[in-house]
């Protein structure tokens, strides 16, 4: 026996007690699809990790994809030989052959415990076996090793693996339930979504269009930004909501210092009324404090004095450099920066209030019909899928 395999590590999926088998579960699915362009693939779900043998794929291709799997610590390319000394012993000399390191340590763990070796054992004849057979070019190094090399001891086989790449970590997509997220074209709010989605929330996404003020590009870049996040969640329920009349109406009774202020208590009231139709748990968003004038602590008080819904801000307290280089990391970035309008741009606003007062809001909104309004949003918004699956895998 001599197969190359990848082994899933779970990460924080451990701490998780009774419910864990639901987890994995949960995690092996996900793997499934996010690998379905490998058909040759087979799947080992157990409790300790997740077992994919390769069965001849291309070990770098199938990372790539592994890395962008909420719930995933960490895995690692690994051979799983037969539980002998001698099979064991060779393998891993020939990984530290391959490796080109000179310093190494070799360390074991066992599930089977009636292995003929202890741990420490298999660990010291293995590393003893590779000093003895490299011309006295390898050294042990047990604090700062060039090269780990790890035994695993199960019950079927023995795996010998030395190079973990890391994972997304976080929880599987699902096991959080699912927010409604509000996404404009911007930088931040894709990033947002990544977060939330990394923790194991599944998301919907809600767009506020506000057309002919802001041009079809902005959904074509909605659209490409939710393909990059398909990568993390496979399939992406999108609402667009027609805000145009709202939005001219605000402007005309709120004037440009209040007409943010009320443009996101009404994009709130609209967003809570989906969430609640669809069993969105929470609503979440790319708001980080101090920002702009609608993200101060004074704002986004005034602003969510009118939801009931919990609103997650993940990037509340991240600089924006640290948001421009976590979109490049996930490929949002050069989505975001296309020139576009968003629908709280298009009227230029001098000195929207920082420090808005909530009587002022509420004398504002008494002054017309916004719940008939807000109403005719939600009756008339459109609904798409942004999908990598086929229509019957939603
Ligand atoms: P982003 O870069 O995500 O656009 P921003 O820094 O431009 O954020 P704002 O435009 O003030 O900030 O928006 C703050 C948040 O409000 C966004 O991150 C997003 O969650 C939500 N939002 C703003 N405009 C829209 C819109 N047209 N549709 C849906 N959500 C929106
Ligand atoms: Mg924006």
């Amino acid at each position: 026996m001599n197969t190359d395999m990848i082994i899933v590590f779970f990460g924080e999926l451990g701490t998780k007690g009774k419910n864990i088998m639901d987890f994995i579960r949960l995690l092996g699915k996900n793997i499934k699809i996010a690998l379905k362009d490998f058909p040759t693939l087979s799947y080992d779900i157990k409790k300790d990790h997740i077992y994919i043998l390769l069965n001849q794929e291309d070990y770098a291709s199938v990372a790539e994809k592994l890395k962008k799997v909420p719930g995933i610590g960490s895995f690692a390319l690994a051979k799983a030989v037969d539980k002998d000394l001698e099979a064991i012993s060779v393998c891993a000399n020939k990984m530290y052959q391959e490796s080109g390191k000179v310093t190494f340590k070799v360390a074991c763990r066992r599930a089977d415990k009636t292995f003929e070796l202890h741990s420490d054992d298999v660990a010291r004849k293995v590393g003893a076996y590779i000093l003895k057979n490299n011309d006295g070019h390898a050294k042990v190094n047990v604090h700062e090793p060039d090269l780990l090399i790890q035994v695993y001891i199960r019950l079927e086989c023995a795996y010998v693996y030395a190079k973990k790449d890391r994972g997304l970590g976080g929880y599987p997509l699902g096991i959080a339930g699912k927010s409604l997220c509000l996404l404009s074209g911007g930088i931040d709010s894709p990033v947002a979504a990544f977060e939330m989605m990394k923790r194991g929330v599944k998301l919907e996404c809600i767009h506020f269009a506000a057309p002919p003020y802001t041009s079809s590009a902005v959904i074509d870049k909605i659209h490409d930004l939710l393909h990059v996040l398909n990568d993390y969640q496979p399939d992406i329920k999108l609402y667009i909501v027609p805000f145009t009349q709202l939005e001219r109406k605000i402007y005309e009774v709120a004037g440009p210092s209040y007409c943010v202020t009320i443009m996101r208590r009404m994009m709130l009231r609209i967003s809570e009324s989906i969430a609640y139709s669809h069993n969105d748990l929470v609503l979440s968003g790319g708001e980080s404090i101090g920002q702009v004038a609608s993200q101060t602590l004074y704002s986004m008080r005034v602003i969510e004095e009118c939801a009931t819904l919990p609103f997650i801000r993940p990037l509340a307290t991240a600089d924006k450099i640290d948001i421009i280089e976590k979109a490049k990391q996930i490929g949002t970035y050069d989505i975001s920066i296309r020139p576009y309008e968003d629908c709280c741009t298009i009227f230029t606003l001098k000195d929207p209030v920082t420090h808005p007062n909530i009587d002022k809001v509420r004398e504002i909104e008494e002054a017309f019909d916004w719940k008939s309004m807000v109403r005719d949003c939600v009756k008339n918004v459109e609904v798409e899928h942004i999908s990598k699956l086929e229509e019957e895998e939603f």
